[in-house]
């Protein structure tokens, strides 16, 4: 076995029946990528659109791409292009241009609706007042060309536990709230994405169904 799929296979040991490994491979080469998808792994985790354009044609055809990272307005047409699922959706104004491109390019995308509960201002994401607010003035929902399958949040950069896990249940409790409240009729608002290398098995205590893994699979990014 390669350091990459022993990895994974470390993982996915610990991980439950049901939750989702995402091999962030952002900044990685598309040969590190092989070596993951030869151990099994299919779901691979991007933040840059051209990176993600550069790498998937290079990957076979059964990769789920899911873009994870901070979606710029002339970007939207390459994410939408190659991504399965887009995961940071941090503004109505960003769904709408999603919908708009994957109706253009007769798609359907699934999205993460990203919430933001970390203490770094400069994390994306909707607060959950704004979230509330746009689901209420029904500014998310109905769109064509896109599905909004649930979730995602990053925790603060923090070697307090604590606020991590509170952070996550923060999150937890804000999904159960918004799958209730408005998406009880959808049961493909399923996914809630949260967990990084360093915090992942807090968040798989906190209902986490798609952990977003980089460094502990692929090591350290060389930017
Ligand atoms: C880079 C990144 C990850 C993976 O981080 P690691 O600490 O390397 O596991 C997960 N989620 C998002 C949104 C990222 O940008």
């Amino acid at each position: 076995m390669t350091p990459i799929a022993q990895n994974i296979a470390a993982i996915k040991a610990q991980l439950p029946a049901g939750v989702e490994l995402v091999a962030v491979s952002k900044f990685h080469p598309v040969e590190a990528l092989m070596e993951a998808y030869d151990a099994g792994q299919r779901i691979f985790g991007e933040n840059r659109a051209q990176e993600l354009a550069a790498k998937a044609p290079q990957m076979p055809a059964d990769v789920q791409w899911h873009f994870i990272g901070h979606l710029q307005t002339n970007k939207v047409r390459l994410a939408v292009q190659h991504a399965t699922m887009i995961q940071s959706v941090d503004s109505a104004r960003l769904l709408a241009l999603i919908s708009k491109e994957a109706v253009k390019l007769g798609r359907t995308v699934d999205v993460l609706l990203q919430l933001h509960v970390a203490q770094e201002e400069a994390k994306t994401g909707f607060s959950v007042e704004e979230l509330l607010a746009a689901l209420t003035v029904e500014e998310l929902q109905g769109l064509p060309g896109v599905r909004i399958r649930g979730m995602m949040a990053m925790a603060s950069l923090t070697d307090d536990r604590q606020q991590i896990a509170r952070e996550f249940a923060l999150v937890k409790s804000t999904f159960d709230l918004v799958r209730e409240e408005f998406f009880a009729d959808e049961p493909a608002f399923d996914t809630l994405s949260m967990g990084m290398s360093d915090d992942w098995p807090i968040a798989v205590e906190h209902g986490s169904t798609h952990v977003r893994i980089g460094t502990a699979i692929f090591g350290p990014r060389q930017y």
